[in-house]
């Protein structure tokens, strides 16, 4: 049976994969150290003989004895006000924990994915983003705690890469949503729903003309899975997204009506560095991996209110 090692597999993202590579057969070792994930996320797969959970902060080094086929590298802290909240964690995580991990990817002679962001292109001047483009990031503003913990983790491994001939494949993952989203986590997605179904102010920041493209956590997981399959490659680095375009003041329009709320918008000062517009060029993903986001907006964000209502039914 074949094994892979996920770091951040009580986050979002992190446990949807989880769930994925074990309903492809996999030897799940999940490892997280919960500072913004949550054991809820992978509660229903703790029963489970082939999973195994650790509870472990990787800027520790990690001893593990069993054989490992595959790495995903998907540990940090991922909505803006987790990372501004925990600054530190964000940059040690993106450096030593980065570290660790490819030294264990390497020990093992294992693949090693790793989850990089399109905050690497920072404030782009280039619309969309190809993978060619280096990015326009201030390298020491409020949010670069997370954009160079990121562009210094690719650096990482593609320094181990080239030395080591590690079999490294970077993801650039854009705009990603679904359930297992927290209420709270700041990011827009759930604000606004979360606003919406409390009968709350939506709160824009800025004029709301800023751009995000919105990919379903299903299609993202394809893409991931699909690269993390491949024998080979043709690009060590990939964007994965959804190209599918809003500005920020429609996307609040968007979510008052699904939700059918009375909810007003007011606008609030924008973040620092705030992106001003985010598109992947996804060309490179569509030709190499014959994968394309199938999920709409429309219909994603339904299966997402729907998780949140549960949510907030519960508490
Ligand atoms: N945003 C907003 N209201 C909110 C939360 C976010 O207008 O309550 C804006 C934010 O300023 C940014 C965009 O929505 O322009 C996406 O923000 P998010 O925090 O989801 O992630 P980002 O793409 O900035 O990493």
């Amino acid at each position: 049976m074949k094994k892979v090692l996920i770091t951040g597999a009580a986050g979002f993202i992190g446990s949807h994969i989880c769930d994925r590579f074990m309903n492809e057969g996999w030897y799940v070792i999940g490892v997280d150290n919960l500072l913004t994930g949550s054991q809820k996320n992978i509660e229903h797969l703790s029963e489970n003989k082939n999973f195994k959970f650790l509870e472990k902060d990787i800027t520790d080094e990690l001893k593990i004895s069993d054989e490992i086929d595959l790495i995903l590298h998907f540990a940090c802290p991922a909505s803006p006000v987790d990372y501004l909240n925990f600054p530190i964690e964000t940059l040690m995580v993106g450096s030593i924990g980065t570290f660790h991990i490819l030294n264990l990817a390497k020990e093992k002679k294992a693949r090693y994915v790793f989850a990089s962001t399109s905050e690497v292109y920072g404030d782009p001047e280039v619309h969309p983003q190809p993978e060619s483009y280096w990015g326009n990031v201030n390298p020491n503003g409020t949010r670069s705690v997370y954009d160079e913990s990121k562009r210094f983790s690719e650096s990482l491994s593609m320094a181990y890469y080239r030395k080591y001939d590690l079999d490294v494949r970077i993801l650039r993952i854009f705009n990603t949503y679904g359930p297992r989203m927290k209420l709270l986590d700041g990011r827009v997605v759930p604000n606004f729903i979360y606003q919406a179904l409390n009968g709350m102010d939506l709160t824009v920041y800025g004029d709301g003309s800023q751009t995000r493209s919105f990919c379903y956590a299903d299609d993202l997981v394809e893409g991931i899975f699909l690269v993390s399959e491949k024998e080979k490659i043709e690009h060590r680095v990939l964007n994965l997204g959804n190209p599918d375009e809003y500005k920020i003041i429609d996307f609040a329009d968007i979510i008052i009506k699904k939700t059918g709320s009375n909810s007003k918008i007011i606008f609030k000062p924008l973040p620092l560095d705030d992106p001003k517009m985010r598109k992947p060029d996804i060309t490179k993903a569509m030709e190499n991996l014959h994968w394309i986001p199938k999920i709409s907006l429309d219909e994603g964000i339904h299966k997402t209110i729907e998780f949140f209502h549960s949510q907030i039914n519960q508490k």
